[in-house]
């Protein structure tokens, strides 16, 4: 990197988004950039996002962090899947485990020759064919084998809270230097429109070249302070309020996060060290705070431990998360629900993105760069999470109808018409999520394709039925073996 244009670097926010920020740019950025994050704990954070997916290990490494050091400091347990039940119909049960499900068989992919015998009669699931998945059933967990078509990735569930005062020390020890107190005005340059300097409550003035907005929900620069529109996406993702509790640690430690669909939303269920973290997603036109409080309290699999958290939130994301001088990063740029758990993956991206776009000499192209950028991953994530709640056969409630007969966007449409015709995953440039979290979807919640690869004929029946029932027992009996959960850390 050249010698940079922005020298003075302005965080506001010290939740997840703020502070792993901070660490980035110390760790990144070259030294003659100065970093200053403000953040007020009168205001405080949003105090949920602990469910991750397997891009943290690598932001993590990119620190330097070794994974002992991060386990211990965030009582972070490990995370090889998501469990979906009552999401195809009210007792469909499914793995979205982080791998791969088979491997191909004479230059065909596995899930055509998985439907060939389907089509003969096995009532196998595909989740028989990934060991990620077969481990999280048990509640087990090992490091991937490095044997071909029997890897995985990992994720973690953790302690937002601690990963963010963990990611502080860190920042702080690489000269980033903290202001607490809270933002009162925003000045902005009379010429130009671009952010000259905060005003801090006290008095204090922070001046700065680049300013990145970690202000969550408030979206305090780019938002109320630029003006940069939001885009709601809540005509396909309805639920606008969640609420949280946490509980007593589970026994035995389950190694993947659940998320069980309800009438009107569905309950996610993520298990840390010291405690369990539960909540109750919902639409508040389908059920009442109150309602939906009593439901997830109905739901604890351990004594509480918090008082409810409620939150408001609508689905959609800032047009661009780059204008004038502010980077919008976290909630701030948008907020996916956190059905997969891509909130903290996005931040990551913005950093990765920003820090390798970051300008040295004109900032209008590395703007327009990391918008697009941006846009297509949100946007990409989107269509994946619409998936979930469009493809739903349950009939049981007005939200289920009408997630099921909205009109999705056409990008996802296609998809899909393309899978139910031919059974191929048609491959979108470069989003995050890659075939295999497709099939676990489209298989999971029941669609089954009209069609599939005529190749996959090549190989005999019984030849398919010997190696899916060899594959599924070989990962059945390594999934035994392994220690459980709760030994291994
Ligand atoms: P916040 O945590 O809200 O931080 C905002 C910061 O800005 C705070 O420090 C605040 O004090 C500061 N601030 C605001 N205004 C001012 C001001 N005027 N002056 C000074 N400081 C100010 N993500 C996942 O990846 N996995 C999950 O499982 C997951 N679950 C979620 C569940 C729910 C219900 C919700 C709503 C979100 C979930 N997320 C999840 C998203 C995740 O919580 C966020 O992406 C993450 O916490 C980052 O938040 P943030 O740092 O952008 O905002």
């Amino acid at each position: 990197m050249a010698s940079p244009l922005a020298k003075k670097i302005v965080i506001v926010g010290g939740g997840t988004a703020g502070w792993m920020s901070a660490a980035a740019f110390a760790r990144l950025l070259p030294s003659e950039c100065k970093v200053t994050l403000v953040e007020s704990q009168q205001i405080g954070t949003v105090g949920v996002g602990e469910a991750t997916i397997p891009h943290i290990r690598y932001f993590n490494q990119l620190l330097g962090i070794p994974e002992r050091d991060f386990m211990r400091e965030t009582q972070a347990t490990y995370k090889l899947a998501i469990e979906f039940t009552g999401w195809g119909n009210a007792s469909s049960r499914y793995m979205h485990p982080f791998s791969a499900f088979g491997a191909d068989l004479g230059g065909v992919d596995f899930h055509h020759h998985f439907l060939t015998a389907r089509a003969i009669g096995s009532n196998a699931a595909l989740d028989d064919f990934s060991l990620a998945a077969q481990l999280a059933r048990g509640n087990r967990f090992a490091p991937p084998p490095d044997e071909p078509g029997l890897g995985y990735g990992y994720a973690y569930h953790l302690d937002a809270t601690a990963y963010a005062s963990f990611l502080r020390r860190y920042a702080e020890a690489r000269r980033v230097v903290r202001r607490e107190g809270k933002v009162e005005r925003v000045t902005t340059a009379p010429n130009d429109g671009r952010i000259a300097a905060l005003v801090l409550e006290s008095g204090e003035v922070i001046e700065g070249d680049l300013f990145i907005d970690c202000s969550g929900f408030r979206s305090l620069l780019l938002g109320k302070t630029l003006g940069v529109s939001f885009e709601s996406w809540r005509q396909w993702l309805p639920c606008d309020r969640a609420v949280a509790q946490a509980s007593e640690p589970l026994t035995p430690l389950p190694s993947y996060t659940r998320s069980r669909a309800t009438a009107s939303g569905w309950q996610w269920r993520i298990p840390l060290q010291h405690r369990t973290g539960n909540g109750q997603v919902y639409s508040s036109e389908c059920i009442s705070d109150d309602e939906a409080c009593a439901q997830l309290q109905r739901a604890l699999n351990s004594a509480p431990l918090s008082d409810p958290n409620f939150i408001q939130f609508e689905a959609g994301y800032r047009t661009h998360s780059w204008e004038k001088n502010c980077v919008a990063i976290g909630l701030s740029s948008g907020f996916l629900e956190p059905l997969e758990s891509t909130s903290i993956y996005l931040i990551q991206m913005a950093i990765v993105k920003l820090v390798e776009f970051f300008p040295d000499a004109d900032e209008h192209i590395s703007r327009e760069a990391f918008n697009r950028w941006m846009g297509m991953e949100y946007r990409r994530v989107r269509d994946f999470l619409v998936l979930h709640y469009h493809l739903n056969r349950r009939q049981d409630s007005d939200f289920w109808r009408y997630c099921a007969d909205m009109n999705i966007p056409a990008s996802l449409q296609e998809k899909i018409e393309l899978f139910r015709e031919s059974a191929v995953v048609q491959h979108y440039d470069q989003g995050l999520f890659a075939q295999p979290s497709w099939l676990a979807v489209y298989f999971g919640q029941g669609l089954v394709p009209l069609g599939w690869d005529s190749r996959a004929a090549s190989v005999s029946a019984d030849k398919v039925a010997r190696t899916l029932h060899g594959l599924a027992s070989q990962l059945q009996t390594m999934a035994e073996r392994a220690p459980a959960h709760a030994e291994v850390l």
